[in-house]
Formats: C-alpha cells, sequence, structure tokens
C-alpha cells in the first residue's frame, strides 16, 4: 500500500476503468484548429465539414472506351445483323470541346471523356469491330450504358466528409475532389515521452550487470504516433525527485501532452515521478481495478504555451499522464488511457481500440475484483492466450495482436468460453 507516503483517498479507493476514462476524458479539449495544406492534413481530424464545390463527377462521361452514340441506333444490333455507323471523331479524355452526334453516327470515346451533347449510351469497344470509319455494332446498348451521369457521385454543394473524420487517404482524395488544396484540421498533438529509472541504459551502450535498455520511451512514443501525434523521447531522468521536475519544466513548452513512464508504484521513496508531481497539487494519484496497470496518475501541469509549472488555477495546461514502469502495464495503460485523449484532443470520435467477440482457445485466470487485459494472439473468432502474461514480459507482448478482456468478476475462464477482445493497432 501507501508506505512511506500519506494515503489519501484517490490512492486508497479503486477506480473503474471507465470512471478513470471519463475523468481524463472531462480535462481534455480539443486543439485549435489550423489550416493544413492537403499532404500535411493526412492522418488528422477535421475541424470542419468539407462541401463539394462542383458536381462529381462534373460532366456526363464515358466509363469505358467504345463508342457515343443513340441508344435507339443500335436498339436492334446483333452478332448476325450488325448496327453500322458512321464514326465521326474521337474524344480522348479532358478534351473540352463541344461536340455534338448527329443521329444515325457514333463518336469514338475513351473512358471519362465528356459524352458529346445528343448521344445517350456507351458500346463498349468489346461490342464492336472497332473500326475507325464504320463502327459495326453486334449488340445493344441500353440509354445510359457505360454512362456515368454529372452528379452521379455527389450533388454540387453535398457535404462530402464531416467534421471530426480522419483524413485517411480515401477523405485526401475526396477533398481534392471537391476542389479543395487544405482544409481545416486539429493539428497533430505534441508529445513527449519521459522515461524514468537509475536502471535505463539507452540501447546501443553496453548493458552493465543491474541495468536494462530502455524500451518504454520507444514503444509509447511509437504509440503515440500511432495514435496520430508528432512524438519525441526524453530518455533516461534519473531517479532524483529534484530531477524530474525540471526534466518536466524543459518539455512544457514542446507538449500538447505529456508521458512520463516508471516510478509510480505503490509507495517508496524511489517513486520519483509521484513524489515530485504530487506536491504540485494538479495530478491526482490512483489505482485503477485492472491488471496489468493498477497504479495510474493523470493531471494537468503547466499553463499551456510558455506556462511554468504548478499551475494549479491555471485554465488550460498540459495534460500528463504518469505510466506504470513494467513495459506491458505501460502498453495497456497507453491504450486503455492516452490513446482516447490524445483522439480528444484531435476532436476525433475514435477513441478506444475496436473490439470482437472471440472464442478462447484455452483456460484463462484473472484477480477478482479486477478486469484483465491478458496478451493473445486473435486468429479469426478464435484468441489464444500467450502463456507469459507477467507485466514485465515484453517479449510476449512482442507475440501479441489482440487484448483478452477478463471482467472484474471473473477468476477464470475454461477454454470455447466467449470473450470480448480488443485488436491491437
Ligand atoms: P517502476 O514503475 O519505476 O518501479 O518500474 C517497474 C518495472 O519496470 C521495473 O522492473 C523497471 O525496471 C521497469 N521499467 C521501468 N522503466 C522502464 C523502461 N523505460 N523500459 C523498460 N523497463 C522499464
Ligand atoms: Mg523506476
Amino acid at each position: 500500500m501507501t508506505s512511506g507516503t500519506t494515503p489519501d483517498v484517490a490512492d486508497s479507493a479503486l477506480s473503474t476503468v471507465e470512471a478513470y476514462q471519463a475523468a481524463i476524458l472531462s480535462a481534455i479539449t480539443p486543439l485549435a484548429p489550423a489550416s493544413l495544406e492537403l499532404a500535411a492534413a493526412e492522418g488528422c481530424v477535421l475541424a470542419e465539414d468539407v462541401t463539394a464545390a462542383v458536381a462529381l463527377p462534373p460532366f456526363d462521361n464515358s466509363s469505358m472506351d467504345g463508342y457515343a452514340v443513340y441508344a435507339a441506333d443500335v436498339g436492334g444490333a446483333a452478332a448476325d445483323s450488325p448496327a453500322t455507323l458512321r464514326v465521326t471523331g474521337e474524344i480522348a479524355a479532358g478534351d473540352i470541346g463541344a461536340h455534338r452526334l448527329a443521329p444515325g453516327t457514333a463518336m469514338r470515346i475513351m473512358t471519362g471523356a465528356r459524352l458529346p451533347a445528343g448521344a445517350d449510351a456507351v458500346v463498349p469497344v468489346e461490342w464492336t469491330d472497332d473500326d475507325d470509319a464504320r463502327v459495326a455494332i453486334y449488340r445493344p446498348a441500353e440509354r445510359g450504358n457505360a454512362v456515368r451521369y454529372a452528379g452521379g457521385d455527389a450533388a454540387e454543394g453535398e457535404t462530402l466528409l464531416t467534421a471530426g473524420t480522419r483524413m485517411r487517404p480515401m477523405q485526401i482524395a475526396v477533398a481534392a475532389s471537391a476542389g479543395r488544396t487544405a482544409v481545416s484540421v486539429r493539428p497533430r498533438p505534441r508529445v513527449v515521452v519521459l522515461s524514468t529509472g537509475d536502471e535505463l541504459t539507452e540501447p546501443g551502450t553496453p548493458l552493465v550487470p543491474g541495468r536494462i535498455w530502455d524500451s518504454n520511451s520507444y514503444m509509447i512514443a511509437a504509440a503515440a504516433r500511432e495514435a496520430g501525434a508528432v512524438a519525441s523521447r526524453r530518455a533516461g531522468v534519473p531517479d532524483d525527485p529534484k530531477g524530474v521536475l525540471p526534466a518536466l519544466e524543459e518539455q512544457l513548452a514542446h507538449a500538447d501532452l505529456l508521458i512520463t513512464t516508471g516510478g509510480v508504484s505503490m509507495g517508496g521513496e524511489h517513486d520519483v515521478v509521484k513524489a515530485a508531481l504530487r506536491k504540485l497539487g494538479t495530478v491526482t494519484f490512483r489505482k485503477v481495478a485492472m491488471q496489468p496497470g493498477m497504479p495510474q496518475g493523470f493531471g494537468v501541469i503547466g499553463q499551456g504555451r510558455g506556462g511554468g509549472l504548478g499551475g494549479a488555477g491555471a485554465k488550460r495546461g498540459v495534460p500528463i499522464f504518469t505510466l506504470p514502469g513494467n513495459p506491458v502495464s505501460a502498453y495497456v495503460s497507453f491504450q486503455m488511457f492516452v490513446r482516447p485523449a490524445l483522439a480528444a484532443l484531435q476532436g476525433a470520435s475514435d477513441l478506444s481500440l475496436p473490439s470482437v467477440r472471440a472464442t478462447l482457445t484455452g483456460p484463462v485466470r484473472s484477480p477478482s475484483g479486477r478486469r484483465s487485459y491478458l496478451r493473445g494472439v486473435l486468429d479469426g473468432t478464435k484468441v489464444t492466450p500467450l502463456s507469459g502474461q507477467g507485466s514485465h514480459q515484453i517479449a510476449y507482448l512482442g507475440r501479441a495482436n489482440a487484448l483478452i478482456i477478463v471482467p472484474e468478476w471473473e477468476t477464470q475462464l475454461p477454454a470455447n468460453d466467449t470473450v470480448d477482445v480488443l485488436i491491437l493497432p
């Protein structure tokens, strides 16, 4: 429990996952929108609706290479009695000429080319003898055959994308098709990850007994990027209470959200993050009824851009998460709590990981009163729990693609039970 420090309510009462998530989200407001060029807006969340500047498609055009015709002229065409029409011209995609088709004639037309006035159907080249002068057509074409009508995809002025939509490649294409060069989006949150611990050594530096390579700062920065942030790491903050606040202070000006790992266990003089931040009074430490990831801390520090530490009355500071040091705990905590916060900063609606129902291929255990997030391998509708479920077991985490949820009220589930499974990004 809380040896060495004064126990407080937040430390001794267990929060549910949902209550803790709600407390976090109530403290987050989306970042101010900015107008970004399409390439830069990729992956960001729209802060405005995007409407079609023109109808899509903007003009009637052909969906195939073939011949523009009057459907009535080819109504009786058959393999043994083809309709034969004089070919009076050719229209390529991009041709802006004012073509008009005379009844009883045909014009060669390419995919995407504007339909000549009068024509009401396109005969695919495969239904013809492909002749340039007089084309023989072997099959009838109905009115509208192979024609893409103006506005058939969207009407002029129609809303194509709504605020809150993430600009994935498809949406970038929609915005470009709507004539936009830039869109108003929430910028990617700037995240700084600080790993704490005297035992941490930078990968690339030889290990001495008693030390480990820092993996958390790489992992959490990568997870933040995956969740739409721009992330950097400030690795290896020493276990010195006097060093933690200056390290955080240094990053405040560059961050929309701060994440620390380590130094927040259930009490003890080496829990430097907890010791340093508790003094500010704006960060709350609590135990969440989950495994892994029971000790959690969240709050707001500084005063936003240019602010300093200790702004208890600050209007808007920088949200900070203090994640547990064990890598699996840090990872699961990130996905459950930081990911929704990053989504909220971006004004996104997709706050949590997608989940599916799946059948356990083996039994699982879970502590009473806590929700377990077990590492598993999801394959179709079956999920296999991994044998290594220790919160230090990063190698097993690396084999997982899903988290198996075991509810608070279950202590074991047999094989073939159905469970909720979170799909890892
Ligand atoms: P702590 O929360 O600081 O007590 O750390 C809990 C466990 O996580 C200890 O075994 C640490 O060595 C380990 N740990 C803490 N930080 C990291 C890190 N950045 N990378 C890998 N393991 C870590
Ligand atoms: Mg530590």
